[in-house]
């Protein structure tokens, strides 16, 4: 069993760029092709994306990771000789900007589509959730909340086109006006509390409203997998860094940055250096504990809090489930939901097996987070046997279990001003986060558009490569 988070995890160190003894490093460097060198604090999708599209604009990139892998929360464990994502991931049809960057990396032929579903599992009773036929089938409402949710969705996406007033609405106001009352504590509150736990009360209704657009527009529901899962793309990115000049550093954490005159000094396991600029992909109370006073009190949204995420991968023999994703509402399990990713990840790819799993999201600081793996893993199975009469113990190959401390940030009424521009003040901090997401989800589409978005601030910013200084390294 293991018990990591992206942050914390040093473990598994692969063979790319193992660090240096100190005393082994250049007291000094400059690049020779005299290019401008831009450090990215984070090897996850925000920093991989962020450092390829600096190459690509000229400037060199040198990646700080503080684990032993690339993904961040797109990253992978190994079981009996295949490799597995540790959090359920999947790309949908309208990420663009995900698409786009698989298509210059010519990697495109790896994608592959699935039809897929949602179901509804209610006091102990699962309902398929994916279109007009199954809720007028969906007993867990009477019948004028069914037409009253079909009539509340064709508002939210297809009348209600103009949301931006929604910024300052809160989601739990909003949605019973919609929905009605009965349907919003059935239905919407479960999945808030879910998301978003005892914080929901904050979140604007302009976050479901984008939400709900982006993934029910009405139309068949559909899920995408690479071949290989996002450590392929991962790997794709990081070989395309360094066949550009630039450099991936793991298990390189960065221990304090300072903004100076045209340059950002940064301390990590690797010794003190100084870059042209720098660019963050780090959680914001995370890069407040990084900065100097200085440039901690122009950060935005230093406080931001997060949703952390538990969540048990139960590693089958068999399939077990309908739908691709089951939420779970009042029904004595001890998780919010089920995901079978097997439903669009041929199970031929990883050695005929299928994969479930069983999340919370939570804060960081709750007894649900701070749970053994023991008592998560006992609570997966002995959940698995109480809602599926086909469940068996017996198919079950192993069950591991992962926890992230920063996964979603809560986001709060009127986050739309509040939301973090690329560049910190006039400094050459950067950055690049999941802050900076709303009202787009979390997610790798919405890192890899807000990487190129922080790219062309920093080039407007500091002008073009040739013109900006080089790196120079000290002790
Ligand atoms: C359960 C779950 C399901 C999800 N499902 C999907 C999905 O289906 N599709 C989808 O697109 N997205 C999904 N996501 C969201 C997606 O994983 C994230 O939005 C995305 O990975 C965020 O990328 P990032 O690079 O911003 O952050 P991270 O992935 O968190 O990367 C940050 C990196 O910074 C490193 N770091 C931190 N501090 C330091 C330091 N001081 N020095 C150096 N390095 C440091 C960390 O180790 C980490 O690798 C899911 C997430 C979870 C948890």
């Amino acid at each position: 069993m293991q018990n990591t988070t992206s942050e914390e995890d040093t473990s598994s160190l692969s063979g790319r760029n193992k660090p240096l003894p100190r005393d082994a490093m250049p007291a000094r460097s400059s690049d020779a092709a005299g290019q401008a060198t831009v450090a990215v604090i984070g090897g996850g999708i925000a920093g991989l994306a962020s450092a390829y599209y600096l190459q690509k604009s000229g400037y060199r990139a040198v990646v700080f990771e503080a684990a032993g892998q690339l993904g961040g929360l797109g990253t992978h464990f190994e079981h009996q000789g295949v490799t597995l994502d540790r959090y359920y991931h999947v790309a949908l049809d309208s990420d663009d900007d995900l698409i786009a960057l698989l298509g210059e990396l010519e990697i495109s032929d790896r994608l592959i589509w699935k039809e897929t579903g949602m179901g509804f599992m209610v006091e102990g009773s699962l309902f398929p959730f994916n279109g007009p036929i199954d809720l007028l089938k969906f007993r867990a409402l009477p019948f004028h909340d069914r037409i009253r949710t079909g009539l509340g969705a064709l508002y939210i996406t297809t009348i209600k086109r103009n949301a931006l007033d929604l910024d300052k609405v809160r989601a739990v106001d909003w949605l019973p006006k919609v929905f009605g009352r009965n349907v919003f504590e059935k239905i919407w509150e479960p999945l808030l509390t879910a998301k978003f736990g005892d914080l929901r009360h904050e979140v604007p209704a302009y976050w479901v409203w984008n939400t709900l657009n982006r993934e029910k527009d009405g139309s068949q529901e559909v899920k995408g997998y690479l071949r290989e899962g996002y450590r392929g793309l991962a790997d794709t990115l990081a070989d395309a860094i360094e066949a550009g000049g630039g450099e991936i550093r793991l298990q390189s954490r960065v221990s304090s940055l300072e903004p100076g005159e045209n340059k950002v000094g940064i301390v990590s396991d690797r010794g003190a250096e100084d870059y042209a600029a720098v660019i963050s992909t780090v959680p914001m109370p995370l890069l407040a504990k990084l900065a100097n006073n200085d440039i901690a009190r122009q950060l935005p949204v230093a406080d931001l809090r997060y949703q952390g995420c538990v969540n048990a991968v139960v590693i089958m023999r068999k399939r077990l489930e309908t739908h691709y994703w089951t939420a779970v509402v009042d029904s004595g399990f001890d998780f919010q939901g089920v995901v079978e990713t097997t439903h669009v990840i041929p199970p031929e790819w990883i050695g005929g097996r299928h994969l479930l799993y069983l999340m919370n999201y939570c804060g960081a600081d709750t007894e649900l987070y701070k749970r053994s793996d023991e008592t998560v893993k006992r609570q997966a199975i002995e959940g698995l046997e109480l809602l599926y009469p086909n469940f068996s113990r017996s198919n079950v190959e192993d069950v591991r279990v992962f926890r992230a401390p920063h996964v979603e940030p809560v986001w709060t009424l009127g986050y739309l001003e509040k939301r973090p521009a690329p560049r910190v003040g006039n400094s050459r901090l950067f950055l690049c986060t999941t802050a900076q997401a709303y009202p787009r989800v979390t997610a790798w589409n919405t890192s890899i558009a807000l990487a190129r978005e922080t790219v062309g601030a920093i080039e407007a910013a500091i002008g073009a490569p040739e013109r900006t200084s080089v790196i120079t390294q000290h002790k």
